[in-house]
């Protein structure tokens, strides 16, 4: 079915989820929405304000700054979507406003109140700036019996390259027969729509996976490992989004490494989540990782590391291994080509969303 889910890098929500900006949470009792006035006698102990702004993508991240200064929990971003499927589905569009929001106690009315005077003339010198076009603040009051409840409204069951589904752990999702499910928990190190640099990687692994790299060794001369079975290594592993679908795809013997440790306990929860711990391990650190050739690398980092790690992904790869690099801006991508060639690399395919930049870099047989 020819839909814009078919898109390479786009992420499509799927059809079913009925998740449509601003959807307030089943059950959640708010109050008031965008265009009405806030009750601020009804505010009090055991409710909250949302604060809401729709905002141009460039304007995201100021928007952000300024309402954290008036929420002490700081703010969530879900990003704008596009209807596909004449309606039933919804890709991220990059060219649609986010919404950023954040809650404020509504214990202290006045305090709100002057909060959302200063956010409002804040805002204001924002948009003076010049920069691209934000939204009318917007308030709302959310009971704090709904609020456990009221964020998950915001975390859609999402559809990336072909075949693999990203699903919150609450939300159900009818399995189509191909359909590779992810089950994660945006608790932990996982933004609403997935960053592009990951869908970027998690297309080029499916693509990847479709030619048989995942499961099983793309040359007979991989050194390690039981025969026919890849060895996978996912540096940097975050969430372990990336090792999760590289399990899910086949993959049986998968390395995770991240110098951060909230990044190693919850690629292990989320491994544990999807079923995966006997083909997952994962490890505080990066490269060298001291261990066996792998047949794929899932490097998703920034540029710069990239360049620096370049010699040492190198070593790290089997006869005919190949890296799939992402995490590149449009604009280093000459950098990382020429240090992945410096260090005996030759370069794959290439894939692009926004401005980002993901490559295939593949060791000589
Ligand atoms: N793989 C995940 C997360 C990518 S974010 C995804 O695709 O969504 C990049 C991750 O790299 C972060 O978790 C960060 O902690 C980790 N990182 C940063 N420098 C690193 C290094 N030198 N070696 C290994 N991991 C590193």
């Amino acid at each position: 079915m020819p839909s814009a889910e078919d898109g390479v890098g786009g992420a499509a929500v799927e059809p079913g989820a009925a998740v449509e900006a601003g959807e307030p949470a089943a059950g959640s009792e708010a109050v008031g929405s965008a265009g009405e006035p806030l009750d601020f006698s009804a505010l009090g102990p055991g409710t909250w304000v949302e604060l809401a702004v729709a905002a141009d993508i460039e304007a995201v991240e100021a928007v952000s700054e300024i309402l954290t200064r008036f929420a002490p929990g700081g703010t969530s971003v879900e990003p704008g979507f596009g209807l596909t499927n004449e309606g039933l589905g919804a890709v991220v569009d990059p060219t649609r406003p986010a919404i950023v929001r954040a809650y404020l106690p509504g214990l202290d009315p006045e305090a709100v109140r002057i909060a959302i005077a200063e956010a409002t003339t804040a805002l204001g010198h924002l948009q003076a700036f010049g920069l691209r076009p934000i939204g009318e603040l917007t308030t709302r009051m959310v009971r704090e019996a709904d609020w456990a409840e009221a964020w998950k409204s915001h975390f859609p069951v999402l559809r990336v390259g072909r075949r693999i589904v990203i699903r919150p752990t609450w939300r159900r999702h009818r399995r189509r027969p191909d359909d590779v499910v992810l089950s994660l928990d945006p608790g932990m190190a996982f933004g609403t729509g997935l960053h592009p640099t990951t869908r970027l990687c998690l297309a080029a692994l499916e693509t990847l996976a479709d030619e048989g790299r995942v499961a099983g060794r793309s040359a007979p001369s991989g050194t390690a490992g039981p025969a026919g079975r890849a060895r996978v290594l996912d540096v940097g592993c975050g969430s372990g989004i990336l090792a999760i679908a590289a399990g899910k795809l086949g993959a049986h013997d998968i390395l995770g490494v991240d110098t951060d440790p909230i990044a190693v306990k919850s690629t292990l929860a989320n491994a544990r989540l999807n079923g995966l711990t006997r083909r997952i391990r994962v490890r505080q650190g990066s490269v060298p990782t001291g261990e066996p050739a792998f047949d794929l690398i899932l490097a998703n980092l920034i540029a710069s590391l990239l360049v620096q790690l370049a010699p040492d992904l190198r070593r790290e790869l089997a006869p005919g291994g190949r890296i799939l690099a992402s995490g590149i801006f449009r604009d280093r991508e000459g950098d990382v080509v020429a240090a992945f060639r410096a260090a005996g690399l030759e370069i794959g395919r290439r894939w692009a969303e926004e401005d980002w930049v993901a490559l295939e870099a593949v060791a000589p047989a």
